[in-house]
């Protein structure tokens, strides 16, 4: 049995964790340092690749990386005071004072993967099912072992095998629009597009949709001028039948869960290059006609339940997934993995006990988190919305509400009408 012990005598909770990104490193480093015996154990047998993706961070994830020993400093983040909007003819119409760290998923992810012991770490193992055995569960993967534990947590994302096999009816939900990402280097931008780019946090809102771009460190975290990168990403419109034509691969594979970058059909990338020529201000332009290796990922709505049915716990988006909007999905894995951890220390032998309190809390504060991104995606402007979400969503497509709406969690916005959201 490929159980990572170390044959530690002491009576302490075994707990494997399914999936070894944020989320499941996250609960796997501040469960480790709460005494636990714990296992992380991600499918992709390689280290995960720089997603090249840009994160919007908020205290509350700072908190947790800095219990954890990491600390928040210029290789942590961007840091950004102000945040404008953009015409499509790049003149600005709204700024704002609004001080946020843009961090990148590569960094999140390196940080959390440095401090988590290797040994604990297992690569390339791919969690088929669950069983339960008494106040016990077994893991069982794809090679056939099998792991005895206290308690079995699926940080496994938003097509959760975990999710699956207990509460099939939670399906992540199409909200009818992509998000385009790009990533591309300082050097590769215009000087006459350098100080705007990289001062700002920027929205720009082309018919119907949205963009928003920021400036992050460069892949080998450095954040000083010249070394830096550009995020951007663009809220398109797709139609379902569309998208199954950008999910399908050159050799007429269709991934339903979504299509590796390399795999993307070339013509769909000059497509957004020239719409981005078209529909973009110069300035915005240019990043997304420049990076390399463009791609997109489906937003979705995903709701579950609840979060915990015997010894077998959800965690980050294998339970909710709220849009990026409300960029904060990163953080609501950091709050289920802190609740969690300090639950679980503070019940000594009452694991059932912190386990249904972690269940109340953590499952309230989801759904109102993908209520919220329900809300806030009510600026992009899909088919069928309904006259309360046109009124919603034309309101923040004002140029100086949607710098104060987006990224920002709800307690934190200056905006009354998210006042209700939690
Ligand atoms: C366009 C966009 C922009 C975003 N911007 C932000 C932002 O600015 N700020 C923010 O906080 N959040 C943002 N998010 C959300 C954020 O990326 C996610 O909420 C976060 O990555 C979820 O982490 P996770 O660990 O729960 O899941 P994931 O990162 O999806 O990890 C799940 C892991 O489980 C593994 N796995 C899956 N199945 C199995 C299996 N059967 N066995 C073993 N392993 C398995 C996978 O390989 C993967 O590594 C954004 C999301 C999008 C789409």
């Amino acid at each position: 049995m490929a159980d990572g012990s170390e044959g530690n005598a002491a009576p302490r909770q075994r707990v494997v964790i399914v999936g070894g990104s944020l989320g499941g490193l996250l609960a796997g480093n501040l469960l480790h340092r709460a005494g636990c015996d714990v296992t992380v154990h991600e499918r992709i047998g390689t280290e995960l690749a720089e997603r090249g993706v840009g994160i919007a961070t908020h205290p509350e994830l700072h908190a947790a990386f800095e219990r954890l020993g990491i600390t928040i400093d210029e290789a942590f983040g961007t840091r950004l005071e102000e945040r404008i909007t953009l015409g499509t003819d790049g003149q600005i119409l709204a700024r704002r004072r609004l001080p946020q760290i843009q961090s990148t998923w590569g960094h999140l992810y390196r940080s959390l993967r440095g401090i988590f012991p290797a040994e604990r770490y297992v690569a390339g193992a791919t969690f088929t099912r669950a069983e339960a055995q008494g106040d016990r569960v077994l893991a069982h993967f794809a090679d056939g072992s099998r792991i005895e534990a206290d308690l079995l947590i699926g940080a496994d994302g938003v097509r959760s095998t975990v999710r699956a096999q207990l509460w099939p009816d939670a399906v992540p939900e199409y909200a009818g629009y992509v998000a385009w990402r790009g990533i591309v280097e300082e050097e590769r931008l215009s000087a006459a597009h350098r100080d705007i780019l990289f001062e700002h946090f920027i929205v720009c809102l082309p018919p119907g949709e949205h963009v928003v771009g920021y400036p992050v460190a460069g892949a080998d975290g450095d954040g000083s001028p010249g070394r830096r990168r550009f995020n951007i990403v663009w809220y398109r419109l797709t139609t379902a039948e569309r998208l199954r034509e950008m999910q399908t691969d050159e050799s007429g594979h269709y991934h339903e869960a979504g299509i590796a970058p390399d795999l993307i059909v070339p013509s769909f990338v000059d497509e957004i290059r020239q719409a981005a020529e078209n529909l973009l201000p110069p300035v915005l332009a240019e990043p997304m006609i420049r990076s390399r290796g463009l791609f997109f990922q489906t937003i979705v709505d995903l709701e579950t339940p609840q979060m915990v049915e015997g010894s077998v716990a959800l965690l980050g988006d294998a339970a909710f997934a709220a849009r990026p909007h409300t960029g904060m999905g990163v953080v609501k894995a950091t709050g289920d993995a802190v609740l969690l951890a300090d639950l679980i220390g503070a019940y000594p032998g009452e694991l059932a006990y912190a386990l249904a309190r972690y269940d109340a809390e953590r499952t309230r504060y989801g759904r109102s988190l993908v209520r919220f991104g329900r809300r806030l995606g009510t600026h992009v402007e899909t088919p069928g919305r309904s006259a309360g979400e046109i009124e919603l969503g034309d309101y923040l497509r004002r140029p100086e509400t949607v710098i104060q709406a987006i990224s920002i969690p709800p307690p934190c916005s200056p905006l009354d009408v998210f006042r209700e959201d939690f």
